[in-house]
């Protein structure tokens, strides 16, 4: 029984803003048994087609779906689980914590400093830059959020300041091939959770600066920059009703072109060892971050330059309906790949959960099919 506190697709209908398409392509939006057909694999869906899609799934999969039933609470017993939900009381031997990783947005303490006449959003609170102020925007954060957040209010006429701290710098097409087709033909994708040295790390990793647009545009911080985005440091207090940036742009940004760096090394590696070189066009390197001449350290918060503030600082999970103690002191959950620390209790959709894919649409088949190995051979142990 799959239960879902709103409709199928729920995160899809209600926590994302009108112009989101996918950052992956059609070719890796699949299910088990279940993957795109359509004309144009190399796109990337909008809203409404990732509603369509999955909504489809659900039919022709025929999964046991309970909508409109939230979930308040699972508990131990001596048989397995008991789940109260707003339709009633269930039990269970197994569970399957499916609940998602982006239940609520991030948003870090300095929130409670920022003056009552700045407007703050989330992107749960976002649609459009009409919900914001005729003003200048300071937007929090940039990874994939933030760039996309960032492009689309300085389209609207708006003068946006990005803040910007750690970060993944990406392409979005490399040697003609989108830079998620290197991701998974050269294995990075594939890279199993107990074959990466600093896992804490990996699963703590921004998502990538990547746009899924019919141009198939690159959107990093010269791309930004170019259009007229103002990029700031870090955001690291606020004192006297001023926002205070850190220094450490230079640094930043050295950091994420070395790393996407050695990742371009690893496709070409890659592309060398498995003969593809003339399949996938010449090697390319790009020009660094430009580190903005003079990055200012501070934003006056009440002269009226800036309005509002995004937060695009992360999400998190909620599992305060789960009574189990199994979530560490940050609010993780704690698993081995997907296998929590209590018999029959099993999680899915976390980053790098069982791979480098996982927290994507794309990593749920694989991860699936080896967490219900599992969760098969611990219910037949006790039979
Ligand atoms: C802004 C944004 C953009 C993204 N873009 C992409 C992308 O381009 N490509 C991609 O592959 N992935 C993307 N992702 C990641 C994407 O969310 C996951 O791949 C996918 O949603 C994981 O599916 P899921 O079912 O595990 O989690 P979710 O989609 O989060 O689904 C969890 C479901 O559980 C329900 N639920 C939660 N708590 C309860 C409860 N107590 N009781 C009952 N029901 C409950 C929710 O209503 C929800 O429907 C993006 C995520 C975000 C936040």
């Amino acid at each position: 029984m799959v239960l879902e506190r709103g409709e199928v697709a729920n995160s899809w209908r209600r926590e994302r803003w009108d112009s989101l398409r996918l950052l992956t392509p059609n070719w890796q939006s699949r299910l088990p048994g279940y993957r795109y057909e359509g004309a144009d694999p190399d796109g990337y869906m909008t809203m409404g087609e990732v509603i369509d899609f999955i909504s489809r799934f659900a039919v022709v999969s025929g999964a046991p779906v309970r909508t409109q039933t939230t979930v308040t609470s699972v508990r131990r017993t001596d048989r397995g689980y008991h789940v109260a939900t707003s339709q009633g009381d269930l039990s269970s031997r197994t569970v399957v914590l499916a609940s998602g990783a982006c239940n609520a947005p991030s948003v870090p303490s300095l929130l409670q400093a920022i003056p009552a006449s700045i407007q703050c959003l989330t992107p749960f609170d976002y649609r459009n830059p009409t919900d914001l102020p005729e003003a200048g925007v300071l937007i929090v954060g940039a990874s994939a959020t933030g760039v996309q957040l960032a492009d689309e209010i300085h389209r609207s006429g708006r003068r946006v300041t990005l803040s910007v701290g750690e970060h993944v710098r990406l392409p979005r097409i490399y040697r003609n091939r989108d830079v998620l087709w290197w991701m998974d033909a050269s294995g990075v994708w594939n890279q199993r959770y107990d074959e990466i040295d600093d896992l804490t790390r990996a699963r703590g990793l921004p998502s990538p600066q990547l746009v899924g647009s019919p141009q198939r545009t690159t959107l990093d911080l010269n791309a930004l920059s170019a259009a007229g985005v103002e990029i700031v440091g870090r955001f690291a207090a606020v004192r006297n009703g001023r926002a205070l940036f850190s220094g450490g742009l230079r640094n930043q940004f050295a950091l994420a072109d070395l790393k996407m760096n050695r990742l371009l090394d690893t496709f070409d590696e890659w592309a060398r060892t498995h003969s593809r070189e003339t399949e996938v066009g010449p090697a390319e390197r790009y020009e660094a971050t430009r580190v903005p001449p003079s990055s200012r350290l501070g934003l006056d918060l009440r002269n009226g330059e800036i309005r509002s503030i995004v937060w695009a600082t992360g999400f998190r999970p909620d599992y305060s309906w789960l009574h189990i103690p199994v979530i560490d002191d940050k609010g993780y959950l704690r698993h081995n790949g997907g296998v929590v620390d209590a018999p029959g209790l099993y999680a899915l959709g976390l980053p790098v959960l069982r791979r480098r894919k996982s927290s994507f649409i794309y990593g749920a088949e694989d991860d699936a099919r080896e967490l219900i190995d599992h969760l098969a051979a611990y219910l037949q142990s006790k039979s």
